[in-house]
C-alpha cells in the first residue's frame, strides 16, 4: 500500500524516538515559530520512550517503572507531531518511501520528504549460545518491568541470587542498585559480576575503576575479571577465567549487559554503514550522499572521527543539532558540521552512592560521594 501526498508541509519521518528522535522533535517544536510549519510522523515499534538513565533504578525497584518512561502517546500531544507505533523495515532513497510493519502486521509503504534515522542501538549477545534465550538484559521500561519481576520473585526464593555479565556502567549499577535490594528485603547479597576485560568498568578513568570496585566489594558483589562467558544455560553459565578451565557457575536469574550494536534499516544504496555497522554521516549528521536523509545517536558515526561514545547526551547534542541543521535547509541555508561537547559521566550505585567524572573548561573532576 503507498500513501499518497495530501499536502505541501515539508513532511519529516522520524525513524526511532529514543533520546536522539525525541530531542530532534522537541527542538523543532521549541522553534515553531520562527519555521514553516511541518508534518512530523514518529515511527517506532515501542508504545513508549524509555528514559534510559533511570532504568536500572526502575529495574531493582528503587524507582517507580513510569518515572522511567513516557508514552509517546503523550508526547506526540505536547510535541505536535504524529506517533504510528510500527517497526521500519526498509527506506528507498529514490523514491522517498519507507516500509513500515505495524503491530498488527500489515506492510505500509510512506512517503516523505526528509527521514531521521535514530534507531539507536539493541543488545549484542556476541553469539554466545544461549545468551538470547536464557538471559534478561536492560534497554527499555519494559527490560526494567521484566527484571523486576523476576527479583521480586525471589523474596519467596530459597536461594536468591544474579549473575550480571558486563561491567560496564549497565552492569556495575544493576550491581549496585540490586545489592540495595537485596538489603532492603533482608536477603542475602548472592551477587556474581562478570568482565571480560581486567577490570570494570574498562571505558573509565583508573581511580573511578579503583573506587567503585571497592564499594561493590564492601557490598559482598563478587567480581570476576579477565572472565568470558561462553554459553548461558537455563539458571547457569559457562565461564573461562583466562586460560584456566570452563566451569559452570548457577543463578535463579542471569542479567546480559554484556554490551550492545547498532540498529539500522536497510537502504537502497551501497556503502552507507562503518564496519561495526553505524551509518557514515557527514559532520552535518547528513547520511552520506543524500541531503534529505539524516542519522545520528547510538546507530551513527561522522565519517573519518574517531566514533562518539554511546551516550544520551551525544543523542541529545546531535539531535538539537540536526534540527537546526534540517531548519536551515527549509530556509535555503548550509547546514553546520556538529562538535560534541563532553560533560562528563556518572555511575550510580544505588539511591545514595555514585562514581562521577565531570568536564570543565578548567580541568577534569572525579569525585565519589
Ligand atoms: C540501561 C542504560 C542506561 C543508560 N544510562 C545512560 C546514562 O546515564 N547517561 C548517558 O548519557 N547514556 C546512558 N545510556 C546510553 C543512552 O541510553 C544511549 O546512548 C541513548 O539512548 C542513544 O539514543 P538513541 O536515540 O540513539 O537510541 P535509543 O535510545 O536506543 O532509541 C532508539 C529508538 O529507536 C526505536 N527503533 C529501533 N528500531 C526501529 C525501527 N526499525 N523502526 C522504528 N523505530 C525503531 C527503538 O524502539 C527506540 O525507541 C544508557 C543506556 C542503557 C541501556
Amino acid at each position: 500500500m503507498t500513501r499518497q501526498r495530501t499536502n505541501k508541509k515539508p513532511r519529516i519521518a522520524i525513524i526511532g524516538g529514543g533520546f536522539a528522535g525525541i530531542t530532534f522533535l522537541t527542538t523543532l517544536y521549541n522553534h515553531a515559530r520562527k519555521q514553516p510549519p511541518l508534518q512530523c510522523t514518529l515511527y517506532d515499534p515501542s508504545p513508549e520512550f524509555s528514559f534510559t538513565p533511570l532504568l536500572v533504578g526502575a529495574a531493582a525497584g528503587s524507582r517507580a517503572i513510569t518515572d522511567a518512561c513516557i508514552p509517546f502517546k503523550d508526547l506526540a500531544k505536547a510535541l505536535g507531531f504524529t506517533y504510528t507505533q510500527a517497526r521500519a523495515t526498509r527506506l528507498d532513497p529514490n523514491t522517498n518511501h519507507v516500509t513500515v510493519k505495524h503491530p498488527t502486521g500489515t506492510i505500509t509503504k510512506e512517503q516523505h520528504d526528509y527521514f531521521i534515522l535514530t534507531t539507536g542501538a539493541e543488545t549484542q549477545f556476541y553469539q554466545t549460545p544461549g545468551a538470547k534465550q536464557h538471559t534478561l538484559s536492560l534497554r527499555s521500561a519494559k527490560d526494567a518491568k521484566n527484571i523486576h519481576q523476576a527479583l521480586t520473585h525471589q523474596k519467596k526464593a530459597k536461594q536468591p541470587g544474579v549473575i550480571i555479565i558486563g561491567a560496564g556502567p549497565t552492569g556495575v549499577e544493576l550491581a549496585g542498585d540490586i545489592s540495595v535490594f537485596y538489603q532492603q528485603n533482608n536477603l542475602p547479597t548472592h551477587i556474581t559480576l562478570i568482565s571480560h576485560a581486567p577490570t570494570i568498568l574498562p571505558r573509565f578513568n583508573q581511580k573511578i575503576q579503583q573506587s567503585t570496585q571497592k564499594t561493590l566489594q564492601k557490598r559482598n558483589i563478587t567480581i570476576l575479571t579477565n572472565t568470558t562467558v561462553t554459553k548461558c544455560k537455563k539458571s547457569a553459565v559457562t565461564i573461562q577465567e583466562g586460560q584456566k578451565q570452563e566451569k559452570t557457575l548457577t543463578s535463579p536469574l542471569l542479567i546480559w549487559a554484556g554490551g550492545c550494536k547498532p540498529v539500522t534499516i536497510p537502504l537502497r544504496t551501497q556503502n552507507n554503514v562503518t564496519e561495526r555497522g553505524r551509518y557514515i554521516v557527514t559532520p552535518t549528521l547528513q547520511l552520506k550522499g543524500h541531503q534529505n536523509i539524516f542519522a545520528f545517536g547510538d546507530n551513527a558515526q561522522i565519517e573519518g572521527e574517531q566514533p562518539l561514545p554511546l551516550l544520551a547526551q551525544v543523542a541529545e547534542q546531535e539531535g538539537t543539532h540536526a534540527a537546526k541543521n534540517i531548519l536551515r535547509l527549509l530556509n535555503n541555508k548550509r547546514p553546520k558540521p556538529f562538535t560534541f561537547h563532553d560533560k562528563g559521566r556518572m555511575v550510580s550505585l544505588g539511591p545514595k552512592k555514585a562514581s562521577i567524572t565531570i568536564n570543565t573548561p578548567a580541568g577534569t573532576i572525579h569525585f565519589n560521594n
